[in-house]
């Protein structure tokens, strides 16, 4: 099943996407996922993330969606990871916009981000998701292809060592 998740890897790295979907789960002790998983106990100590069918979101209001990342370091996948929740939301009712709000590291500020989708738009995502999907259910991953996010990678020996 799709997951908001699975949508923010495909846009980073579809190979990441595929391996993480098939349960290739490899420890990964770099700083960037120490910083999302400390993140992750914060929000559930705050209570604030809801659970509704398959998706989990940070905080639901009556005007926005918000998804908290730990930084913009990929703006366009937790962009993409928030217009699929505003999808899913969308075929139960529920019309929203999104907020991105982004902690910077080492500082105090944070940057939002808002995004709202057309019901054109809503089509095209849709259409991009079976496409995921199909890419999710071949039988092996694409290539590796080295690039600048792939030192901080959990899959990075896997993929290149
Ligand atoms: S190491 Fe690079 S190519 Fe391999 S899964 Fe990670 S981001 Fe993708």
């Amino acid at each position: 099943m799709l997951t908001g998740t699975v949508v923010n890897y495909y846009t980073h790295c579809q190979r990441q996407c595929w391996l993480f979907y098939h349960n290739l789960n490899l420890e990964d002790n770099s700083e960037d996922v120490r910083i999302g998983k400390v993140l992750h106990e914060l929000k559930k100590q705050g209570k604030e993330e809801i659970a509704l069918d398959g998706i989990k979101l940070d905080k639901l209001t009556a005007e926005y969606v918000t998804e908290i990342k730990k930084s913009d370091a990929d703006l366009a996948a937790a962009k993409a990871q928030l217009e699929f929740y505003l999808v899913v939301l969308h075929d139960k009712g529920i019309i929203r916009k999104g907020r991105l709000e982004c902690l910077e590291k080492n500082k105090q500020s944070k940057s939002v981000h808002t995004l709202m989708l057309t019901e054109g738009e809503i089509e095209e995502r849709k259409v991009q998701y079976r496409q995921i999907e199909e890419f999710l259910n071949r039988e092996l991953p694409p290539p590796p292809i080295r690039k600048p996010i792939c030192k901080k990678c959990a899959y990075y020996e896997y993929c290149f060592i």
